[in-house]
């Protein structure tokens, strides 16, 4: 129990993190991504955030056990604090509770231990842009080292894959980063066959984003989702859904 975590805050109780559960939501702090359309961003920072201790952590959850049968790690990216991310997770599951992990994908080794030891039951997997160098660098905000973060998202989906863990891969589409047919049709060529579920998640202007141009552009519609959505359904991918703040979650055939 001597572990700290770094977290951006805690949400006690969701029901639109994982459908169908409800489930509390822990922000872990820092990220190595610098996605322009971030609307956690204060969340990047290493030092964001406060120090928690298990024990905390442990405390809180316990206080919601009448009403949540699940948690999310979230963020930030979780994945940079391995120890403190892996004794959190045996928490999570000492205390009877699902545990989905939502993450960037590029730490596939620590994704790999918390397989091995069989603490998560749901990844929610960021695909950001098609699994190439050059989609990845206008989407990701950096330059370098881009091509072993291509490299590690597509490990971390095989391993996924190869552990039986439930899939949920994401791409939020935001206006002149990821918002078109092309740059979704190739994602979904790439995930094909490899996630239980997909979903486009509107952009979402109101948060604290990272690029002030962004931040003063308007979410795609609901339309260009559907769109979007048909997109990667005609690249042959099952179970698409498009996530708006009007109108929640919607399957799209
Ligand atoms: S949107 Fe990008 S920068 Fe923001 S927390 Fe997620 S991976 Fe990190």
């Amino acid at each position: 129990m001597g572990f700290k975590l770094r977290l951006g805050g805690v949400t006690d109780i969701s029901t639109v993190d994982w459908y169908g559960n409800v489930s509390s939501v822990v922000f872990f702090a820092g990220c190595n991504f610098r996605c322009p359309y971030c609307q956690n961003s204060g969340l990047i920072p290493a030092e964001s955030g406060q120090e928690v201790s298990l024990e905390q952590l442990k405390e809180r959850i316990k206080s919601g056990l009448s009403i949540i049968d699940a948690i999310v790690f979230t963020g930030g990216e979780p994945l940079l604090q391995p120890e403190g991310l892996i004794e959190a997770a045996k928490l999570v599951k000492d205390c009877g509770l699902k545990l989905m992990l939502d993450t960037n994908g590029s730490v596939p080794t620590v994704v790999e231990q918390l397989l091995d030891l069989r603490l998560i039951d749901r990844v929610a997997l960021d695909v950001k842009a098609p699994l190439t160098v050059e989609d990845h660098v206008k989407v990701i905000g950096l330059q370098n080292q881009v091509e072993d973060i291509v490299e590690n998202i597509g490990r971390t989906l095989e391993l996924c894959n190869r552990y039986g863990v439930e899939i949920e891969a994401r791409t939020t589409v935001a206006p002149t980063v990821s918002d078109t047919p092309d740059f979704i049709r190739r994602i979904a060529s790439d995930i094909k066959g490899k996630c239980n579920v997909y979903y486009l998640q509107q952009f979402d202007n109101t948060g604290n984003v990272l690029s002030p141009s962004l931040k003063s552009m308007a979410p795609p519609s609901r339309e260009k989702l559907i769109k979007l959505a048909h997109a990667a359904t005609e690249e042959g991918l099952r179970n698409v859904y498009i996530k708006t703040r009007n109108m929640g979650l919607e399957k799209i055939e």
